[in-house]
């Protein structure tokens, strides 16, 4: 999965070329920089690698998310479609610019459900925003379709999913906006960062304002520049740029180790009686960050991570439906809306409400789910060795349980 497994050269040269300069902001001071811009050098590998005409990096993929919708005009009242299945930070950029994380269930894509949208939309909902959770894709062309029938922004979240696409398209780079993260653990990484990407001009201009105060970005001298409006600051650093564009040249690397690593690993579960897959709905845009697979029933998997606990050989392996940080099931900081600046109490109980409904459909899935972390240092006879011990645990558990 992440890039940072494959840490080279090619990283502590581009971050040299910054600290010979020692100019570690992306704006100003030309005349010292040396003709080193590696913010924008690596805004503009990122259109030309995912296929969009613009590209505004911030300072964290939470930063992007909350840009994205900011330069959307989501805001107040409006309602945004999300999954249960994410990590916090999709809902937390929701709440962030008053908005009302609508949740709703997932099919075994482990993306949004698009019947489940259908019927959470009501005369608020502004905005689809599906989640390409552990390296694939939701049903794009079913949302696409909800979105233009109900004329709904569709914003992708697809920080999980660097380098995936749908048919033919990079995902991230469909909706009216989509976004990566950069962090330490994605698929490249930055140290820390994350980009909004979209196709539109004006949405672009917002991002590469709002991000940086409200500076319009026009002239040569930052202090005359004006503020059409009131941003934040969400910048990248130079230094972390430069790691980034050590890491986008190196991408194309990355997915084809993860795929050669994840194929070799499906063919081994894919021969254990009761093991089967995620749906994916173009399987060639899989990023295989991860394997994801299921068994039949919660006891079942409940055993087999317990017995892959036992064994010691867990780790890298995700039984998300415990896990604190990426389901419904374990966000009590949510249910409660437990925010430290306090809430429009409208927007508070709007919360609860969405956070506290029934999501059984989802728990049917994410209870059988387990999703393994496709590395990139993984040596052949590793991985047959790896795939040998889970068929091991997974047999000997449905071996005392039929
Ligand atoms: C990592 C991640 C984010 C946020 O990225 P940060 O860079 O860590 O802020 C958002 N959504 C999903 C699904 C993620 O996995």
């Amino acid at each position: 999965m992440p890039g940072f497994e494959r840490w080279s050269d090619t990283e502590r040269k581009e971050v040299n070329d910054v600290l010979q300069t020692g100019i570690l902001m992306r704006y100003g001071f030309d005349g010292l920089r040396n003709g080193i811009w590696k913010s924008k050098e690596l805004e503009a590998a990122i259109c030309q690698r995912f296929g969009c005409d613009y590209a505004q990096l911030t300072s964290s993929g939470t930063a992007a998310l909350t840009t994205a919708m900011a330069a959307l005009g989501i805001g107040y009242g409006d309602e945004i479609i999300t999954p249960v299945f994410t990590f916090v930070a999709s809902f937390e950029a929701i709440i962030s610019v008053g908005a009302v994380p609508v949740l709703v269930d997932i099919d075994e894509t482990l993306t949004l459900n698009p019947a489940a949208v259908r019927k959470a939309i009501t005369p608020k909902t502004k905005a689809i925003m599906p989640v390409h959770m552990c390296g694939s894709m939701a049903d794009m062309d079913a949302l696409i379709a909800i979105c233009e029938e109900h004329k709904l922004l569709l914003l992708e979240d697809a920080c999980q999913s660097i380098g995936a696409s749908y048919k033919g398209k990079s995902l991230g780079t469909i909706g009216d906006a989509g976004t990566f993260s950069f962090d330490f653990v994605k698929t490249m990484t930055c140290g820390e960062g994350g980009v909004v990407m979209t196709n539109q001009k004006d949405v672009y201009i917002k991002c590469d304002g709002y991000t940086d105060h409200g500076h319009d970005h026009k002239g040569n001298d930052r202090g005359a520049e004006t503020h059409p409006f009131i941003g934040y600051n969400f910048r990248i650093s130079e230094l972390h740029a430069a790691v980034g564009l050590a890491q986008i040249k190196r991408v194309d690397e990355f997915l084809k180790l993860q795929q050669k690593n994840h194929s070799q690993l499906k063919t081994i579960l894919a021969s254990v009686a009761g093991v089967s897959f995620r749906h994916i709905p173009d399987p060639v845009g899989d990023s295989c960050s991860f394997l994801s697979w299921f068994l039949p029933t919660e006891e079942i998997t409940i055993a087999v991570i317990n017995e892959m606990k036992e064994q010691g050989i867990l780790a890298g392996n995700f039984y998300w439906y415990q896990n604190n940080w990426h389901y419904i099931k374990k966000w009590e900081h949510l249910k409660t809306a437990a925010t430290l600046q306090s809430l429009h109490p409208e927007l508070k109980a709007r919360i609860m409400e969405q956070a506290n409904k029934n999501f059984q459909e989802s728990d049917a899935i994410m209870s059988r789910c387990i999703s393994t972390a496709i590395s990139l240092q993984w040596t052949e006879d590793q991985i047959q060795e790896k795939g040998d011990k889970i068929k091991a645990a997974i047999q000997k558990v449905t071996a005392i349980k039929f």
